[in-house]
């Protein structure tokens, strides 16, 4: 353990958000000394547009993940968990905060979280309590680290486990700083560009560096990808999240509270050929849906069902290297001592002329992502199946750390994590990434999750329409129940107006 006078690792961390890009985050995370062995963390892992229908677990076909279904043997598995938004900034905001994205009004791309609730993170709420540790490979959530404040202790910046730190940084665009490095992105891209989540790389400058880094990088650390090194921006390997993860865990000296939100298996796909190949022979084909009205320029089918199927391979690349920090995980005991949360930020989907999740629509590929949690005690598989939120989070590990839950809060106790099963309950998601953060939110997709139902109402100028479907038995939304004259989804449609009325978005 270090003693007084020399700074213990937790401090070298503080500094790698100073340190100027030379210094190269990723070897001195590795060079600090390693900690003492602490227990009780709480460790949330959030894989990027990581889709619950693409996963054996829950019942895909392909076996996308076998080392996550070994992990989740002693865990608690919810089977019908939502996210409260269809891409990053909704879904993560609200993740972090336990609050419905109308309430932080993180809703455009690159929005932030508004003023009253960007001091309700998880980390604001944890850090009186634990010390907190934060990492995002998405830009995007990056910013709501940054917005956090005095509560997040140790900021790992976005590129921390890339592999451009040590090789690329040298043009003025891209500093190091969290903030200057995301004006600088939105002003040259966002703002400029087409931006939109699923569109992080079509800035033309980002395009033409992304190529200049392929061509360094892939050389050296390319071997056994189909199509490319992985890019969050910038380069990454799998192996090497994987390794900042340990290093940044092996280095805790007390309980912390540590966040990593990995970018895979947001696209672009990147995976090992090895699964590619594995995969595309083996004629689980995914039966073609119509395409949705409110498409306007549908993606082809061959189009969807090839970008499917990268998407297939680069989460069991994914799951291949997480094997590892698994293995970490037992072995060094922090799976026995510690809490840890598996989830996403929203999901992905290669049907109805959408392939990737830059959509208004909320279609369940987009809204089901999985949530596994492991805590000491739970010692074989449990499994959850009344719907869950993402806004539980928030409370459920407060509740865990022994904090008060804050009276803002919009989720619910987590069952059996200190919460009841509760068959009555609703979830809601919306997306109205069209409308200023500032005003009443008047073009949206809101739905509303209650007993097996799933309402969705789609309100834009050039489409208005009302989609229910029953999202146990029809999990692929193929029969659209609407017209259908049935009481429960009459109660849960007026339950639907009442929220929109609510929340105050036009009717
Ligand atoms: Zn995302």
């Amino acid at each position: 353990m270090a003693n007084n006078n020399t700074p213990n690792r937790r401090d070298l961390l503080k500094l790698l958000s100073v340190l100027p890009a030379a210094a190269g985050v990723s070897s001195l995370v590795r060079a600090l000394p390693k900690a003492n062995n602490s227990s009780g963390h709480i460790i949330l892992l959030v894989f990027d547009a990581w889709s619950a229908r693409n996963v054996n677990l829950y019942g895909y076909k392909r076996e996308t993940m076998p080392n996550l279904t070994k992990w989740a043997d002693r865990a608690i598995v919810y089977r019908q968990h939502h996210t409260a938004g269809n891409y990053t900034v909704p879904g993560t905001a609200s993740l972090l905060t336990g609050a419905h994205p109308w309430s932080h009004r993180a809703i455009n791309l690159g929005g932030r979280i508004n003023k009253e609730y960007q001091n309700r993170t998880l980390f604001n709420v944890l850090s009186p309590k634990m010390n907190t540790v934060g990492f995002s490979q998405n830009i995007y959530a990056d910013q709501f680290l940054a917005q956090s404040g005095s509560g997040l202790n140790s900021h790992l910046p976005f590129g921390s486990f890339n592999l451009n730190d040590r090789v690329i940084y040298d043009a003025p665009f891209f500093t190091r700083d969290s903030i200057n490095a995301y004006s600088a992105f939105e002003d040259g891209i966002v703002q400029h560009g087409k931006g939109i989540d699923g569109s992080l790389f079509m800035g033309p400058l980002v395009r033409l560096k992304a190529t200049r880094d392929q061509a360094v990088l892939l050389p050296k650390y390319g071997e056994g990808y189909y199509n490319g090194l992985p890019e969050s921006l910038e380069s990454y390997t799998l192996a090497g999240v994987v390794d900042g993860m340990i290093n940044t865990l092996e280095s805790l000296s007390k309980p912390s509270f540590v966040y990593f939100h990995v970018f895979a298996p947001h696209d672009p796909y990147r995976p090992y050929a090895r699964f590619f190949n594995a995969f595309k022979d083996d004629g689980l084909i995914s039966p073609p849906k119509p395409d949705h009205p409110i498409i306007g320029n549908p993606v082809q089918l061959k189009r969807m069902q090839s970008e499917q199927l990268k998407y297939d391979a680069f989460i069991a690349s994914w799951d291949q290297e997480l094997a590892r920090f698994f293995e970490f995980a037992q072995t060094s005991g922090l799976r026995d001592s510690s809490t840890i949360v598996i989830t996403s930020d929203h999901g992905e989907m290669h049907e109805r002329g959408v392939s990737g999740h830059s959509t208004q629509l909320l279609s369940e590929p987009l809204l089901h992502i999985p949530l596994i949690i492991t805590t000491p005690g739970v010692t074989e598989q449990k499994n959850v199946s009344s719907l869950t939120s993402s806004v539980d989070i928030l409370p459920t590990l407060t509740n865990l750390a022994g904090v008060a839950i804050p009276d803002w809060v919009e989720g619910q106790l987590l069952p059996l994590m200190g919460g009841q099963e509760d068959p009555a309950r609703s979830v809601y998601a919306l997306e109205a990434g069209s409308n200023s953060a500032f005003a009443p939110i008047t073009e949206y997709s809101f739905a509303i999750l209650k007993n097996d139902l799933k309402i969705t109402r789609y309100q834009y100028k050039n489409y208005t329409g009302t989609e229910v479907f029953n999202f146990v038995k029809d999990p692929d939304e193929n029969t659209d129940l609407h017209d259908q004259n049935d009481p429960e989804i009459a109660t849960i449609k007026l339950e639907l107006g009442k929220k929109i009325a609510e929340f105050g978005l036009a009717n």
